[in-house]
């Protein structure tokens, strides 16, 4: 379990480092069983996010890192919705049609892939905690040999 006042410290400090104090952000732990570790809801016109941390079952073990993360997505979120649009603008918008399904899905991909690799370049450069989180894969480590 992590503690509010640590989250608020963490936040402040990387909402400076990258430029985002102009930025509204609240966050929110979330105390329920949830498939996710964590996401951001953002109003890029209103410059206000509300930042959800799983705070009952994280498979993030590192939390700057996942700060980080979702503070990044905040960053890249322009950028995020411009490819959305054009995506949509080439292949329309039906979630059954394959070409949009792949680009959407390739776009998406890149879009983790590039936030998690900045991510780890923050946190390599200035983290108090520099640990790598495994939760994503130890889960499927633990069942192969039955820990
Ligand atoms: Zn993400």
């Amino acid at each position: 379990m992590f503690e509010e006042r640590d989250l608020l410290k963490t936040l402040e400090k990387w909402q400076k480092i990258l430029r985002l104090k102009d930025w509204d952000i609240k966050l929110e732990l979330v105390t329920k069983e949830w498939r996710k570790t964590g996401d951001v809801k953002i109003d890029q016109a209103d410059k206000t996010a509300i930042m959800l941390i799983n705070n009952c079952n994280p498979k993030q073990t590192n939390i700057e890192a996942l700060i980080i993360h979702e503070l990044l997505h905040i960053k890249l979120w322009g950028m995020d919705q411009m490819i959305e649009s054009l995506l949509k603008c080439v292949y329309g918008e039906d979630d059954e049609d394959p070409k949009y399904v792949f680009a959407y899905t390739q776009f998406m991909e890149l879009l983790e892939v590039t936030t998690q690799d900045l991510t780890k370049g923050y946190v390599e450069l200035g983290a108090d905690d520099k640990s790598v989180s495994f939760g994503r894969i130890q889960g499927q480590a633990d069942a192969e040999w039955g820990r």
